[in-house]
């Protein structure tokens, strides 16, 4: 193995080996070192979102990865067992309009599975034991069983998790609230009166309980802080959640539990996610509540935004000023979710009376708005963002000529003409160019970003050709 390269990925969960493929799309060298000996087992982080397939469909696995899942069709909120409200996954704007149920263990085993292809190894028991930023390179070492090795890299991103290494290397402050609610779950085989292709959220004076279908069985997740029998319970069991589910949503039963645990939520956000060469991504930059499921595919995301700038930097096509962008976009973007996640909990938690009764009216009143409705689900589908506060997003033209994002990337700089993104909103059969060959055109542009943001519009060519210039880009 080389001991110099390009970019060290410290950790193979999901977020790390996401980024791992998006750079070797871009052709960019790498090694991705991981401390555990296997991945994931377990089903954790349960939910891909609409912009992750996006992601992988530009990477050419989506189908695969929907074909192993379970396509998810709606929410519905219940108070007990009234409905108050449902919000059909049919208002994504996106071609993957629905949520997919993958156990996180079934996703990395997809990623590998895809990284293999491609001859590429995590490399496994290896841990980073230390991490120097110095003027040009990162120095580091990382130890397998009795051997430490050295490696310098140009760029390090640790996406090694809550617990992140590089982010106390590296110095990395972060800002953190531990909330005090806290939940147990189950993997179990249910039966009853529940459809087992949405996910149904039952409020209750006792605590809120969630159920999220997969293929073959229902994660059930209920907060039990201010449930006098189960608040100190730090597991689910089959005779606990049988006892929940008859005094929360009764008419479902369990057939059999496969797996259980438990979660307090903490949420934190680090200072920066990017200091002098090393980055953050994934859980390692941001933690979140898992309500909303959020944590992994905001990662995902954070890969997405930063693998086709390190591209540009390191084959020289642009100027490390681009990378800055990294943490202008990503964090605004962390933050955010932060806020919508840990208001989601609180709401979802609370076990004030007067506030629930108001949740539930609102709820029940709100949510019948077809705006409310598709912008709750574009939310969780991740498909709203456009990181419009962006130096590299020229947000007023965006708005003006409407089209934020393309549905699918190609993973390249594209040109395409304002006409075919408005009105026909799929990647088009038309002017394709790379950033150095522009040429004259008599039609109103808009540039789109490898990742498939829109960059900006213009009438006139030459306004192209500055955008790059400001932006550090040949
Ligand atoms: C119950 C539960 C349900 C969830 N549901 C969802 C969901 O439905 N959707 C969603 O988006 N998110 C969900 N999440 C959150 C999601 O699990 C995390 O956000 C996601 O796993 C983060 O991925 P990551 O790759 O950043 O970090 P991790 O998965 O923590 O991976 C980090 C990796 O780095 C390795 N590592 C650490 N230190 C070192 C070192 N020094 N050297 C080498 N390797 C190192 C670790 O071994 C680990 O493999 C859920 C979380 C929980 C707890």
């Amino acid at each position: 193995m080389q001991n110099c390269v390009d970019v060290l990925i410290v950790g193979a969960g999901p977020v790390g080996l996401n980024l791992a493929l998006a750079l070797h799309h871009y052709g960019v060298s790498f090694r991705i070192i991981e401390s555990k000996s296997q991945p994931v087992q377990t089903s954790n982080a349960l939910v891909v979102n609409s912009r992750s397939l996006e992601t992988w469909h530009a990477m050419g696995f989506a189908d695969e990865a929907i074909s192993r899942g379970l396509k998810l069709k709606e929410a519905k909120l219940f108070d007990s067992n009234r409905l108050l409200n449902h919000a059909p996954f049919s208002n994504i704007d996106s071609e993957f309009n629905f949520l997919l149920a993958l156990p996180q263990a079934q996703t990395e085993a997809l990623l590998i599975e895809q990284l293999t292809k491609h001859n590429i190894l995590v490399e496994r028991n290896t841990q980073l034991i230390k991490l120097e930023d110095k003027a040009s390179e990162v120095q580091l070492s990382c130890q397998k069983g009795d051997i430490v090795e050295d490696i310098r890299a140009k760029w390090v991103v640790g996406c090694d998790g809550y617990n992140s290494s590089v982010r106390e290397f590296a110095g990395i402050e972060r800002d953190c609230e531990d909330l005090s609610q806290h939940f147990i779950m189950i993997d179990a085989k249910l039966s009853g009166d529940l459809n087992f292709d949405e996910i149904t959220t039952v409020f209750h004076t006792a605590g809120s309980l969630i159920f999220i279908p997969m293929k073959d069985r229902v994660r059930v997740i209920a907060e039990t802080s201010h449930d006098p029998k189960y608040k100190d319970e730090k597991h689910g069991s089959e005779e606990i959640f049988a006892d929940i589910l008859s005094q929360r949503h009764p008419g479902v039963a369990i057939d059999a539990v496969f797996w259980s645990s438990g979660f307090y939520v903490h949420e934190c956000i680090a200072k920066s996610f990017k200091k002098g060469h090393v980055f953050l991504a994934g859980d390692a930059a941001h933690t979140h509540s898992p309500a909303g499921g959020q944590g992994m595919n905001t990662g995902i995301q954070d890969g997405w935004n930063l693998s086709w700038k390190l591209a540009q930097v390191l084959n020289g096509d642009a100027n490390e000023q681009l990378l800055e962008s990294y943490n202008t976009e990503r964090r605004a973007v962390a933050q955010d979710v932060l806020k919508r996640s840990g208001l989601l909990t609180k709401v979802s938690t609370t076990n004030n009376r007067l506030a629930q009764l108001l949740r539930n009216f609102g709820v029940g009143g709100i949510l019948n708005l077809d705006i409310v409705r598709s912008k709750v689900v574009n939310s969780l589908a991740q498909t709203d963002i456009y990181y419009s506060d962006s130096p590299l997003v020229d947000g007023e033209q965006i708005s003006y000529h409407g089209k934020a994002k393309l549905p699918n990337s190609n993973m390249k700089w594209l040109l395409l003409s304002k006409d075919s993104i408005e009105n026909k909103g799929g990647l088009p059969e038309f002017v394709k160019i790379e950033p150095n060959h522009l040429y004259w055109s008599d039609q109103p542009l808009c540039l789109v970003r490898p990742d498939g943001y829109v960059a900006m519009c213009a009438d006139a060519l030459f306004e192209i050709s500055g955008y790059f210039t400001e932006n550090g880009m040949r």
